[in-house]
């Protein structure tokens, strides 16, 4: 498949690995490179701007192929120096970068200068129009199904991709639900040229990530996702399991919820922590509605082979069909 995301970003397929906190490593990125999407670091992932150098010349002894890094600013625990992540990604010799939570505006021109190209997440048409009119290359369209931040509009991928097809004038990533060869011919059919994938990658071989996580997510329905942090106004999608559902009680209290009254049970660290043990009641970890069609492990390799044929067939035969009779 040739689209402008394709063309733009280098790549043989029109599929992205998303940023993903204690997921993006080298082993998953290159993995997704190798198989001919783009994969992502997960810049604060690394604890310094220094090890994500280092994270980034692994990946490049990993793979040949591009990849990117992901920085997410949104609100967390401890103060984060974007600045300094910024100037060493710029620094690094990446050549592409998905920007998400906030304006990326005042990272630009370092990264401009770098030559590389901008995709940011946006989870509205109003910040898909801002980032191209900042110098964004590209977005990447989240829509209510999404895993981790989906914002607070709670629009869905059917409203949101055509209507960025109408609106934008640079290319879009279709981002949010996405996990088979159907979600990629339809995301492509409402004008994305591209998806990028969260959910769908934590469950392949390569994701770096205790079993027992792939496993409860191979296992779950549609149904097993919660929103936390609505009362915070920084609403995230993620698994729901006990920890999920205390934070949902707590934010359900009358009076205002403090962040302070949740922060032991979602800080990140369990979140990694949980990853690492594999104790699924130890903390939280972002999971969007895909999880509901997901239903094995596969490599990031028969993964992205399998979707291309799907979403090849889809358009060359069932839709063919439909209209050439
Ligand atoms: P963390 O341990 O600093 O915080 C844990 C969670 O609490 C995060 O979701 C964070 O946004 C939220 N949070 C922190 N302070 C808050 C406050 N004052 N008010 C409301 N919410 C608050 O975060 P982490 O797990 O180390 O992740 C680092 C960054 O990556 C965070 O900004 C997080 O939001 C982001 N992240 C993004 C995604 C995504 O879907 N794009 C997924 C996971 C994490």
């Amino acid at each position: 498949m040739k689209t402008r995301v394709t063309e733009m970003l280098g790549i043989e397929h029109p599929i992205v690995q998303g940023g993903m906190q204690w997921v993006g490593l080298a082993e998953l990125a290159s993995a997704v490179s190798n198989a001919g999407g783009l994969g992502i670091i997960t810049a604060l992932t690394q604890p310094t701007p220094e090890d994500l150098v280092k994270e980034i010349d692994k990946c490049r002894q990993m793979t040949d192929k591009p990849f990117g890094v992901n920085l997410t600013i949104l609100p967390t625990i401890k103060p984060v120096p974007y600045e300094e992540y910024a100037q060493a990604i710029a620094s690094s010799g990446i050549k592409i970068v998905e920007t998400a939570g906030r304006n990326p505006e005042p990272f630009l021109p370092s990264f401009k200068k770098a030559g590389i190209k901008v995709v940011h997440k946006c989870t509205s048409i109003r910040h898909a129009l801002k980032a191209e009119a900042i110098g964004c290359d590209m977005v990447s369209v989240d829509g209510f199904e999404c895993a981790g931040h989906p914002g607070e509009d709670d629009v869905t991928n059917l409203i949101l991709l055509p209507l960025a097809a109408r609106r934008l004038k640079i290319p879009y990533l279709a981002s949010g639900g996405l996990g088979d060869g159907s979600g990629l011919a339809a995301a492509l059919s409402m004008g994305a040229d591209g998806i990028n994938m969260g959910t769908r990658f934590m469950v392949t071989k390569e994701a770096p990530i205790h079993e027992n996580v792939k496993q409860r997510m191979v296992d779950a329905s549609e149904l097993d996702t919660s929103l936390i942090y609505r009362s915070l106004r920084n609403t995230a999608r993620v698994f729901k399991n006990s920890i999920a559902e205390q934070v949902v009680d707590i934010e359900s209290r009358s009076g205002e919820t403090r962040f302070e009254d949740i922060q032991p049970l979602v800080a990140g660290v369990k979140g990694r922590a949980l990853f690492e043990d594999g104790d699924l009641d130890s903390g939280i970890w972002s999971a969007g509605m895909i999880v509901g069609l997901i239903d094995d492990i596969p490599s990031c390799e028969d993964l992205i082979s399998r979707m291309v044929e799907e979403a090849e067939s889809i358009i060359r035969e069932r839709l063919a069909q439909m209209v050439s009779n």
